[in-house]
């Protein structure tokens, strides 16, 4: 369970007038990977927003296992949802503290027990050797690829039904590239994963593939739609 809908979504941010989701349908469907591509600007962190309830859509409704997200205890909802952005924000302190951020006082043992919980102890694990590296200003600098598996393993250990990721724009390393896509192949057992995906390695591995165009063939209509592919 953790499949995400979105029915007839039309949202304008508060500042601003124009539209920028217009008529959005689409699904998200648990233990696949879905990947959200089109170009910058389209309305893809959008529609991520909306799903996070960051923002609300002005009509139409999101629903989670069939039920609007805004019936849902909003504490719950927050709990149960994992989001890792484009450039994740790490703190001064040891990859560990980081890792642990929201389990309270994390013992080695505790972040085993998540891990295992979450189905990603494999993912977290491989982090053993190195979780007492200091990281951030004091510490050793990190790639993008580095620290979005960090942000990653944060996310997991919560044990989030879905995980919203924003793939980092810049060019990653080519083993931090394999590693999280080793990780979001993993992961979709059990969970709704969506991708904003910026890599066609993504975009190939993704059962499912959403475009979100806001180009000429829709300019007429002045608006973005969203074209759902099935992959097999
Ligand atoms: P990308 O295409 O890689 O997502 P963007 O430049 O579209 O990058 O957006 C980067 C971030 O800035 C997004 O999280 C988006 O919500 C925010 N953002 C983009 N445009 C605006 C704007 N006009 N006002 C405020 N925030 C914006
Ligand atoms: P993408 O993620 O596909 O690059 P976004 O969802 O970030 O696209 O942006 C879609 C449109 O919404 C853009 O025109 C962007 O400038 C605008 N936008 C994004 N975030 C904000 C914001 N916080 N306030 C106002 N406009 C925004």
């Amino acid at each position: 369970v953790g499949e995400i809908e979105l029915k007839d979504v039309n949202f304008t941010y508060p500042t601003r007038g124009t539209q920028v989701l217009t008529t959005i349908n689409l699904k998200i469907q648990t233990g696949t990977v879905t990947a959200l591509v089109g170009p910058s600007g389209g309305g893809k962190s959008t529609i991520v927003s909306l799903i996070e309830r960051f923002y609300d859509p002005n009509s139409g409704v999101i629903t989670l296992d069939g039920v609007d997200i805004k019936r849902l205890d909003p504490r719950w909802y927050r709990s149960i949802i994992g989001f890792v952005s484009q450039e994740p924000l790490l703190f001064a302190g040891t990859i560990k503290e980081n890792i642990s951020f929201g389990v309270e006082n994390a013992s080695m043992d505790d972040i085993r027990a998540a891990a295992e919980k979450a189905n990603a102890h494999q993912f977290i694990g491989a982090f053993e050797s190195t979780y007492d590296t200091v990281v951030g200003e004091r510490g050793v600098r990190l790639s993008g690829g580095q620290k979005q598996r960090i942000a990653i393993a944060r996310a997991l250990l919560l044990n989030p039904k879905v995980l919203l990721l924003d793939e980092a724009t810049s060019a990653l390393d080519a083993e931090s590239e394999y590693l999280v896509k080793e990780a979001i192949d993993r992961l979709m057992h059990n969970r709704t994963v969506l991708v904003i995906a910026h890599r066609l390695s993504t975009v190939v591995n993704a059962n499912s593939v959403m475009v979100v165009n806001q180009e000429e063939i829709w300019e007429s209509l002045n608006t973005c739609r969203v074209l759902v592919f099935a992959c097999h």
